[in-house]
């Protein structure tokens, strides 16, 4: 619940009337400006984040610590409680995972084995009490460069589903996040749904992340792999993304291509070379320098494509 400040009689005021009458006109007019909601309903919610101009609250699992020390500015919508933006269902053509789903209940549904990479993702999601609150549509809306679901879901050829008052529209995520903390989402746009593609359901899909340790980190680099091989045991679908070494994780089509048609079996992270990471721009921060990130990126692009074919 946010508080908002008011000012109260001091001891010290020269005109304790006149502060007491400010005091009260102050606490009227906060009575009728409304800063937090929490509606029950996806249309409820839309009416109210339009009409209110409101933040939209999740899990709070990146709100609350962007907001430091600071009460939040202006209204909060908090969408915590919209039951139909959570769970996964099996549709004919797609999987839909609610933007409300959180990571625990993403790694405990029974899903095809193309999710494996993104549930590794979910499992290295903070500590499992923030893999309990924090949503899916929350990690993707925060549009971080590390944001550890965006490379798995990336293999998945996922889309991401708004809805506003006036309808729904749906976006290839690959174009929804634009740059470090953009996206393509408008103020009274709430993330519904994202979909998955029901195309490789089959098909072997490994999560790789290097942190400075093992456990709740940021990653320094992290590789999503997903390898689907023909009855000949070559590979006929192969998708490879990177996060946390440019502003926006990016696949690697030149590589996909290439990947077509090799034998799915040990040494077919050979074929990811250097080269196929020039599209990278990573940068040198607290966690490494460009270059270790360059390095370390082709070398879990390799690791990933073999486990891939070990599995495939
Ligand atoms: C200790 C800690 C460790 C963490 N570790 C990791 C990590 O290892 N990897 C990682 O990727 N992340 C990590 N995070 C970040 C965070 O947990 C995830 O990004 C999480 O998925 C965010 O979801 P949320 O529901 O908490 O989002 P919130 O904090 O509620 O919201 C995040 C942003 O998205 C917007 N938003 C949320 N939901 C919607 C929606 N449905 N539609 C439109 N906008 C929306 C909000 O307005 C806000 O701007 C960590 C966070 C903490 C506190």
């Amino acid at each position: 619940m946010v508080t908002p400040e008011v000012h109260h009689p001091h001891p010290c005021c020269t005109n304790p009337t006149a502060c007491i009458r400010i005091t009260i006109q102050a606490r009227a007019l906060v009575s009728r400006i409304r800063l937090y909601f929490r509606p029950h309903t996806l249309s409820e919610a839309v009416d109210v984040l339009a009409s209110s101009n409101g933040q939209i609250l999740a899990g709070g699992t990146d709100f609350f610590p962007a907001l430091g020390d600071r009460p939040a500015l202006g209204p909060v919508v908090d969408i915590s409680r919209l039951k139909e933006l959570r769970g996964i269902e099996h549709e004919l053509r797609y999987i839909r995972v609610g933007g409300l789903t959180t990571w625990t209940e993403l790694i405990k549904t029974p899903l095809p084995r193309c999710f494996d990479g993104l549930k590794a993702a979910a499992r290295e999601i903070g500590s499992v009490q923030i893999q309990n609150r924090a949503t899916v549509a929350g990690n993707l809306c925060n549009a971080s460069p590390a944001a550890d679901s965006v490379p798995p879901l990336l293999t998945l050829d996922a889309e991401v589903e708004l809805t506003s008052r006036a309808g729904t529209r749906r976006l290839p995520l690959a174009e929804f996040i634009t740059g470090n903390r953009k996206t393509r989402r408008q103020p009274w746009e709430i993330v519904s749904n994202v979909f998955v593609p029901r195309t490789a359901e089959d098909a072997a899909s490994v999560f790789l992340k290097l942190g400075a340790r093992r456990y709740l980190v940021i990653s320094i680099a992290m590789v999503a792999a997903l390898v689907q091989k023909d009855s000949a045991g070559r590979v006929n679908a192969a998708r490879v993304s990177i996060g946390a070494c440019s502003a926006v994780a990016r696949r690697l089509p030149a590589l996909e291509q290439r990947l077509l048609g090799a034998p799915a079996a040990a040494g077919l992270g050979a074929v990811a070379t250097a080269d196929d990471l020039v599209v990278l721009s990573p940068i040198t921060d607290v966690r490494a320098t460009a270059a270790y990130r360059q390095d370390a990126a082709l070398t879990l692009v390799q690791r990933a494509l073999d486990a891939c074919a070990g599995s495939a």
